[in-house]
């Protein structure tokens, strides 16, 4: 694995405290970063920075609570993180679920809930931290999208078109943000196993079914060419590559991870 030395940098993860962001804050970690995480839940934040604390000991690791779709919340953590560690140098745009709806059942206030955690979970840190990201000698923002934003699925519709919307904003984004030499990029995922997929797994498995069989039922009738979800680290990796100067030729793009599911080209 390349090497990469971040020490003195710092990166921020939304929804940092399970799942993929959570994987993300710790290759941070593991490469010397300082790192800021958050998340609503303050028990799911705290069983975080025990893990982190845990793992990495010496790290300088912010762990807060906030509500990514909360203005004042935002402004609070970022205001966190600039008198902790005085700088941000990485985004990942990454708190968030998916919704499950058809058109007929998604009503119009659970169309507007998802436009707007899609929209303004991107928009609002992106918004915060840009002050101290144009600070930054090679700062970028990355941010967690899904496959369903070029292939989009009849059971998730509010969430596809949500998505497709937010890789277009993406694309503006870099485009803007490129004079000033900040990055913005994407990855699109597939099925990761995550928090929510074991929220999902709790409710829908059949008694005595484990968590092993009850996702490889679910990729295969997914027709997941790679046969299994993917897991949290696969789509950290991914994030990281982005976010770090490993990718610094690249903007205004995307990265798939899912499992070769993506149908086009
Ligand atoms: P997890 O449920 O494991 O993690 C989600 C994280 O986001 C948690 O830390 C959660 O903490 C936090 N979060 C959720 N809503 C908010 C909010 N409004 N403000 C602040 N933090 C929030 O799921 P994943 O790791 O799977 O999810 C990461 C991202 O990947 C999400 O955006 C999800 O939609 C996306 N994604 C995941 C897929 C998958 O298969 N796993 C597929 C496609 C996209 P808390 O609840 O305490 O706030």
């Amino acid at each position: 694995m390349i090497q990469i030395d971040l020490t003195g940098q710092v990166a921020v993860v939304t929804g940092g405290s399970s799942g993929i962001g959570l994987a993300t804050a710790e290759l941070f970690l593991r490469a010397g970063a300082s790192v800021a995480i958050c998340g609503r839940n303050a028990e799911r934040l705290n069983a975080a920075q025990t893990s982190l604390t845990a793992q990495f000991p010496q790290a300088p690791l912010l762990a807060a609570r906030c509500d990514v779709l909360d203005a004042d919340d935002v402004a609070a953590f970022a205001a966190q993180v600039a008198e902790r560690f005085g700088r941000t140098d990485m985004l990942v745009n990454n708190a968030g679920q998916g919704r499950v709806s058809t058109f007929a059942d998604t009503t119009d206030d659970a169309w507007r809930e998802e436009l707007e955690l899609k929209y303004f979970s991107l928009i609002r840190p992106t918004r915060a931290f840009l002050p101290m990201l144009r600070d930054a000698e090679a700062p970028s923002i990355v941010c967690v999208n899904s496959l369903l934003a070029l292939q989009p699925e009849p059971h998730m519709v509010a969430t596809s078109s949500a998505r497709a919307g937010t890789l277009s904003l993406v694309k503006s984004l870099a485009s803007e943000l490129a004079p000033q030499r900040i990055r913005v990029n994407s990855i699109l995922i597939g099925i990761v196993e995550s928090g929510q997929w074991r929220r999902r797994f709790a409710e829908q498995a059949a008694p005595g079914q484990n968590w092993e069989d009850w996702t490889a039922e679910l990729a295969r009738k997914k027709n997941i060419p790679l046969g299994r979800f993917g897991r949290p680290e696969e789509a950290a990796q991914a994030l990281f590559y982005l976010a770090t100067n490993l990718s610094s030729y690249t903007t205004g793009s995307h990265i798939d991870v899912s499992g070769g599911v993506a149908r086009h080209v």
